[in-house]
C-alpha cells in the first residue's frame, strides 16, 4: 500500500481536528442559546402567573371564574397574545380540570396530568418544548410550554398551576442565527489557522526534504570535486563492470612544493577531464587524496579492461593548466573485473590498487589485475614478522655483499657499497627490492638500518686490521633521514668499531628531501659534521630541486644505471648521464656512475669525464672475503676499457 506524505497525513488529522472542534463548538452555542431561551420564558411564565393570580380566589377553583374574572384574563392576555410570544395560557385547578383557556376550548375539561403539570402541582417550575405544535394549532409551529405553579391553592392546600404556551420558532431562529454566525466566525478562523499550519508544515517539510537530500548528496560525494565517493560507487557492481583505479604519480610532491590549493585545483581539474572522459553508463569517483576509479560496464574480457584503462589515463596525455603553472601529470592505472577478478566491491576495489601498485612499476602506467602478482597482503605481513625475527636470530639470516667501486682515470678501487642480503631459511635469498619498502612502511627500517651499519664497520674494521683502509658506502632509506637522532647513532657506532668517519659513505636519495627538506637537511649536515661523506643515490630517478643540490654538503652523484644503460642504445637517459656530469663538476662534486654492464658504456663514461664506476662489468656485488683480493688486483693497474 501506499504511505500517505507527511503533509497529506497531516492535512487530514488536522483538518479532521478543526471539523471537530467547529461541531463541538457549534453545539454548545446552540445549548447556550436555548437555555437562555427557557430561563426567559420561565421568568415570563412567572410574571404572567402573578398577574393572573391577582383577583382570584380559592373559590375559583373550585366553582370557576366568575364572567368578570374571565373577561379581565381574557383582555390581559389578548393583547400579548396579538404582539408577542404568547400562544394561549391554561390555568389548571387541581386534579387537571381547566378553570380558564385564553382560546376557550378546554374550559372545565380535565385533562391527563402529565409529568411537567404534576411537577407543577408539586411547586416547581417545569417546561417543555413542543415540536409541530401538536395536531391541534399546527399554524403554531413549535410551542414552549411552561408550567408555573400559582400561589392560589384551594381549600384543601392544593395549589394551582399556569400553563403558558409560548411560540418556539423565534427562539429557534435566534438559536440557529447565532450558530450559523458563530459557526461562520469559526470556519473562517480556523480554515485560515489550517491553512497557516498547512502552509507551514508544507515549508517545513520541503526544507527538511532539501536538507535530507543534501545530506544524502554529500554522504555519497566528494565535496572537493562533487564527484561520488567510494560508497556511491560500491553501489554500482555488476557482472560485466570494470574497475579502474587510479593513483596520480608524484602527487605529493606537487601537493608540497605547489601548496595544497594548487594540489586541490589539479584535482579538481583531474576531475573534470576523467568526467569527461566517461559515457552515460560510467561512473567516475574520488576515492581520497589523489586516487580515483572510473567504473564501467559491459567490458567482457581483459583485452577491453585494458583498453578501457588506456582510455582513462588518456585524460592526462595534455599536460594541465593550474593558475598559470603549465604541468605534466601522470597517472598509473590498474584494472579489475567483475566476475573474474571480484564478486564484491570490496575484493575488487583491492585486486584492482593491487593491479595499480603493478602499473606503478610498469611502463605504460597500465595494468590488469595478475593473481599471480598479487602480493597476498597477509604474505607480506608474515614476510615483516620474519624479517623482525631475522634481525635478532642468532643464526645470522642478513648479510652484506660489498660491490667494488673504481676510480675511471687510474682504475684503482675506491670503496665498496654494502648491498643488504637476506638468507632465508625457507624462501631462498630474498632480494633488498622486497623486503626493504615493507620495512620502510613499518619502522622496522630504523633497526635494520643499524644493523647494517653495525655490519658494514664491523668489517671496514676488519679490513682496516689487515692494513686495507677501504671507504664502504651505506644505504640510507628516506625514513631513515627523517630520525634526528641518526648522527648521534652514527658517531656512536664509528665509535664503538673504531673506525674514522671518512671511511664511511652514506647513500641517500632525493625522496627523503622531498617529504621534510628541512629536517632531512638538518639531519645530513649533522652527518657531515661527523666527517661522513654523502653520496646522492639514484640520482635523476626522483624530484630533487636545484636548491637542495647546492645547499647540501654533498661529497657525490651516483647517476642512475637506467640512464647508464641508454648510452649503448642512444636513449634519452644518455643526455641525463652527460648533463648530470657537467652538473656535478659544476657543482664540485665527484660523479659515480652505477651499473656499468658494457664496454662500450665505460669507455663514453671515461669520454664525459666521470670520476668513479659501478657495475657487473668491474664487478658483481662480492662476499667480504673477496674483497681484499679484488682492490689487490686493481691497486695500480690502469683500468683497460
Ligand atoms: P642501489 O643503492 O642503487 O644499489 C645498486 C643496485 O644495483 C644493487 O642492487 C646492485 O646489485 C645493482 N647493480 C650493481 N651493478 C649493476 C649492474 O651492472 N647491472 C645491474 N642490473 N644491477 C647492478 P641490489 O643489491 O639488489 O639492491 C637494490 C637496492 O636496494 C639498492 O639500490 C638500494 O637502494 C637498496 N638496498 C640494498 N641494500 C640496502 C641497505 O642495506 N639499506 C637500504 N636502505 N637499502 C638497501
Ligand atoms: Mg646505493
Ligand atoms: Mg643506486
Amino acid at each position: 500500500m501506499r504511505r500517505w506524505s507527511l503533509t497529506t497525513r497531516f492535512a487530514c488529522v488536522s483538518l479532521l481536528a478543526v471539523v471537530l472542534l467547529g461541531a463541538v463548538v457549534g453545539l454548545a452555542v446552540q445549548r447556550v442559546v436555548v437555555t437562555a431561551a427557557t430561563s426567559e420564558a420561565a421568568r415570563s411564565g412567572k410574571l404572567l402567573g402573578q398577574f393572573v393570580e391577582e383577583g382570584l380566589t380559592p373559590a375559583s377553583l373550585t366553582q370557576g371564574l366568575t364572567p368578570d374574572q374571565a373577561a379581565h384574563l381574557d383582555r390581559s392576555t389578548a393583547e400579548v397574545q396579538r404582539h408577542g410570544q404568547l400562544r394561549n395560557v391554561l390555568l389548571y385547578a387541581p386534579g387537571g380540570r381547566v378553570v380558564y383557556d385564553a382560546r376557550h376550548e378546554h374550559d372545565g375539561q380535565t385533562m391527563a396530568v402529565g409529568a411537567e403539570l404534576a411537577e407543577a402541582y408539586e411547586g416547581n417550575l417545569g417546561s417543555q418544548v413542543e415540536h409541530d405544535g401538536g395536531a391541534e394549532h399546527p399554524e403554531d409551529g413549535s410551542l414552549l410550554e411552561v408550567y408555573v405553579p400559582l400561589r392560589l391553592a384551594d381549600a384543601d392546600g392544593r395549589r394551582a398551576v399556569l400553563e403558558v404556551y409560548l411560540s418556539y420558532d423565534e427562539t429557534a431562529a435566534r438559536a440557529r442565527r447565532a450558530t450559523t454566525l458563530i459557526a461562520v466566525a469559526l470556519l473562517v478562523g480556523l480554515s485560515t489557522l489550517w491553512a497557516l499550519m498547512w502552509w507551514l508544515s508544507v515549508s517545513v517539510n520541503r526544507r527538511l526534504r532539501r536538507q535530507a537530500d543534501l545530506n544524502e548528496h554529500l554522504a555519497r560525494h566528494d565535496a572537493l570535486t562533487g564527484l561520488p565517493n567510494r560508497r556511491m560507487l560500491s553501489g554500482a557492481l555488476a557482472d560485466g563492470t570494470a574497475l579502474v583505479l587510479l593513483d596520480l604519480d608524484r602527487f605529493k610532491e606537487v601537493n608540497d612544493a605547489l601548496g595544497h590549493a594548487f594540489g586541490d585545483a589539479l584535482l579538481q581539474q583531474v576531475a573534470g577531464r576523467l568526467s569527461a572522459a566517461a559515457r552515460s553508463s560510467d561512473l567516475v569517483a574520488r576515492l581520497g587524496g589523489d586516487e580515483f576509479a572510473f567504473l564501467a560496464q559491459g567490458v567482457l574480457d581483459e583485452e577491453q579492461g585494458l583498453a578501457l584503462a588506456r582510455r582513462v589515463v588518456q585524460a592526462f596525455a595534455e599536460p594541465y593548466l593550474v593558475g598559470d603553472v603549465v604541468l605534466d601529470v601522470e597517472a598509473s592505472a590498474g584494472v579489475a573485473l567483475a566476475p573474474q577478478h571480484a564478486a564484491d566491491f570490496e575484493t575488487l576495489l583491492q585486486r584492482a590498487d593491487t593491479a595499480m601498485y603493478l602499473a606503478k612499476r610498469g611502463a605504460d602506467g597500465v595494468a590488469l589485475y595478475d593473481a599471480s602478482s598479487d602480493v597476498n597482503s597477509l604474505e607480506r605481513l608474515s614476510l615483516l614478522t620474519e624479517l623482525r625475527a631475522a634481525l635478532t636470530s642468532a643464526a645470522p639470516q642478513l648479510h652484506l655483499l660489498y660491490q667494488p667501486t673504481v676510480d675511471l682515470r687510474t682504475g684503482a678501487a675506491v670503496g665498496v657499497e654494502a648491498l643488504l642480503r637476506w638468507q632465508h631459511p625457507t624462501r631462498g635469498v630474498v632480494p633488498p627490492t622486497d623486503f626493504i619498502p615493507l620495512a620502510e612502511h613499518t619502522g622496522l627500517i630504523g633497526p635494520l638500518t643499524q644493523h647494517v651499519l653495525h655490519l658494514a664497520l664491523r668489517q671496514c674494521r676488519t679490513w682496516r686490521d689487515t692494513g686495507l683502509d677501504l671507504p664502504v658506502a651505506v644505504n640510507l632509506s628516506a625514513r631513515n633521514l627523517l630520525e634526528s637522532d641518526l648522527p648521534g647513532r652514527v658517531a656512536q657506532a664509528l665509535v664503538d668499531h673504531g673506525v674514522p668517519a671518512e671511511l664511511l659513505v652514506l647513500e641517500i636519495t632525493e625522496t627523503a628531501l622531498v617529504e621534510d627538506p628541512e629536517r632531512a637537511e638538518r639531519v645530513v649536515r649533522g652527518l657531515v659534521d661527523l666527517g661522513v661523506r654523502i653520496a646522492m643515490d639514484d640520482f635523476g630517478t626522483g624530484y630533487s630541486s636545484m636548491v637542495s643540490l647546492t645547499r647540501l654538503p654533498l661529497d657525490c652523484l651516483k647517476v642512475d644505471r637506467s640512464f647508464v644503460a641508454d648510452l649503448d642504445t642512444g636513449g634519452p637517459g644518455a643526455v641525463i648521464v652527460t648533463s648530470s656530469i657537467a652538473l656535478a663538476h659544476e657543482l664540485g662534486l665527484r660523479v659515480v656512475a652505477e651499473g656499468i654492464e658494457t664496454p662500450a658504456q665505460l669507455l663514453r663514461l671515461r669520454e664525459l669525464g666521470c670520476d668513479v664506476a659501478q657495475g657487473y662489468l668491474l664487478a658483481r656485488p662480492l662476499p667480504a672475503d673477496q674483497v681484499p683480493r679484488f682492490v689487490l688486483d686493481h691497486s695500480a693497474l690502469a683500468v683497460r676499457g
